[in-house]
């Protein structure tokens, strides 16, 4: 019977799954874990739901990654989201198919992820040692040969690192994966916060602060060219913007604020409407509330903490009665509903950005196998790869992906 003994660093969503899919494969496993309880950013993920997986087919699903998601190819045609689903269903969990092709438990509970894993992984004899990270590895001859950890060295005739990336530290993800594997010759494409959300120069009027808007559309602008639009929410944050659009325009936004480029967002608040039926609109409820103080009018028009950086920017006077609005003063109104501009400063912290972009270079990684092709006996998977996707389940699926594959390669 096959015996190789290896050994997990990490606990998360890509260890857990290698450590299972290696021991079911017949190898004696461990994994190490720094903190007191492993897949801690699952049990947070999805707001507490664990959007675990996405129904996207898989050149769609690829796409999600940008150009670096065809290194995924391999892995997924080895266990993809059909398998995902179909492991946690088999193992008792039921899982429901939401809007935009989101799966989540059934329960709505993201630590029932965890629970499965727990329950599956002592059921073949993985020993999981908590508390315990992994400081350095030893390698021979470009060969691993263990771990050395506070309590002395593990041997073992494999290592799959899964210690995930550098985003919210206080999981456990605090890039210490990175450090390891530099001391042993691997290159790490610089990382920076993914999937973050973005401060805006002045901050944000503060009435605006809580608001969460939906059905608009935004478009990046870097150094005055369009790089991207999206329609649907945003949500304003007293340092500046966040929700599903902006999150997801935060990639390019980041990179183009580290070289030094200037970052615009250009918000369409009236998105469902063209320009010509917005002026309609306008010209209507103008018309019909001719009486009433534009402020007024204005409060049908927008949510009402909008209102007072609407004025502030149009500078229509707040009493002026509809009836009164000069054209130039609509088409001035107008142009700021749909071209509300924000100038991007900054992007918040790793501490929190849902993902990490960069990391190991993917050129150094067999995408069969997942084995390093610096050391050999040494594996890679999940947020530690040189990989992140959009929101939607797809980061999640990486990482059980590239675990699995990496556990089954690993045990064999
Ligand atoms: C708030 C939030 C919400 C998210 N929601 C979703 C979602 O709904 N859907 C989705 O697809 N993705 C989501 N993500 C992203 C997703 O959770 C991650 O991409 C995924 O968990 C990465 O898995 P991983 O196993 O590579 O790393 P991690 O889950 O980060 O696990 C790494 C583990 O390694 C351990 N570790 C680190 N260093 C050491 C060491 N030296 N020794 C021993 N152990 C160590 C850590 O403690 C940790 O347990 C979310 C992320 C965040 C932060």
């Amino acid at each position: 019977m096959n015996r190789r003994k290896l050994v997990i660093i990490g606990g998360g969503a890509a260890g857990l799954m290698a450590a299972g899919q290696a021991a079911t494969t017949g190898a004696k496993v461990i994994i190490l874990e720094k903190m007191k309880r492993p897949g801690r950013k699952i049990c947070i993920s999805g707001k507490g739901r664990c959007n675990l997986t996405n129904s996207a087919p898989v050149e769609e699903f690829i796409e999600h990654f940008g150009k670096n998601g065809r290194f995924l190819r391999q892995t997924f045609s080895r266990f993809f989201s059909q398998e995902l689903v179909a492991f946690f269903e088999e193992n008792g969990l039921a899982i429901n198919l939401e809007r935009g092709g989101r799966y989540f438990p059934a329960s709505g509970k993201a630590p029932d992820i965890v629970n499965i894993f727990l329950r599956w992984l002592s059921s073949l004899n993985v020993e999981i040692q908590e508390n315990t990270p992994a400081d350095k590895l030893s390698v021979k001859n470009n060969t691993i040969t263990g771990i050395i950890t506070p309590r002395g060295e593990i041997t073992c005739d494999a290592v799959i690192l899964a210690t995930g990336g550098a985003s919210y530290p206080a999981t456990g993800s605090t890039g210490d994966g990175y450090k390891l594997l530099q001391t042993v010759g691997h290159s790490i494409i610089p990382v920076r916060p993914a999937l973050v959300p973005l401060e805006i120069q002045g901050g944000i009027h503060p009435a605006l602060a809580g608001l969460e808007l939906r059905n608009i559309e935004v478009q990046l602008f870097i150094d005055g060219k369009k790089k991207r639009q999206l329609f649907g929410e945003l949500h304003f944050k007293r340092f500046g913007v966040s929700g599903p659009t902006i999150l997801t325009l935060s990639g390019d936004a980041v990179d183009g604020l580290r070289a030094g480029k200037k970052i615009e967002l250009l918000i369409d608040l009236k998105a469902s409407l063209n320009r010509q039926k917005l002026d309609n609109r306008l010209i209507r409820d103008f018309e019909k509330r001719h009486r009433e103080c534009f402020a007024d009018v204005l409060r049908g028009l927008l949510p009402a903490q909008m209102v007072p950086l609407c004025l502030e920017q149009t500078q229509i006077p707040a009493h002026k009665p509809a009836g009164e609005i000069s054209k130039k003063e609509r088409k001035t109104l107008l142009h700021w509903l749909k071209e509300l501009r924000l100038e991007v400063t900054s992007h918040r912290s790793f501490k929190e950005a849902i993902v990490t972009a960069g990391g190991v270079k993917l050129a150094e990684v067999n995408p069969r196998t997942m084995e390093s092709r610096i050391i050999s006996g040494l594996y890679l998977a999940g947020e530690i790869l040189d990989l992140n996707g959009n929101t939607g389940g797809y980061n999640l699926q990486a990482a059980f992906s590239t675990g699995w594959l990496a556990g089954d390669s690993a045990a064999k």
